[in-house]
């Protein structure tokens, strides 16, 4: 399984609703990301955790963005995560 970050950001810990937090929480950076089979591409859960805010820095580096493309030879429309400045991937239906 590889792990893809999709969003990194600061929340309090100890609460799940953040208009009540305890006074004096510090805020937390949590990770949400996608882990995708290695072998079977379509294949992949949900999950987050908590990380250190120096894991948070890194892992925002290199956060993937959900984004649509379109192929000019057979027109497909698909979604795919990829890292932030990737202008084109590969057709998986010309492929
Ligand atoms: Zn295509």
């Amino acid at each position: 399984m590889t792990k893809h970050t999709i969003v990194v950001y600061q929340a309090y810990k100890n609460s799940g609703n953040l208009r009540f937090h305890k006074k004096g929480t510090k805020k937390s950076w949590k990770h949400y990301f996608i882990e995708i089979d290695d072998y079977d591409e379509d294949e992949y859960t949900f999950g987050s955790e908590w990380i250190s805010s120096i894991k948070a820095m890194i892992l925002k580096r290199k956060q993937v963005y959900k984004k649509r493309f379109v192929c000019p030879e057979c027109l497909k429309i698909w979604e795919a995560y990829v890292p932030k400045n990737t202008k084109e991937i590969e057709c998986p239906n010309c492929d």
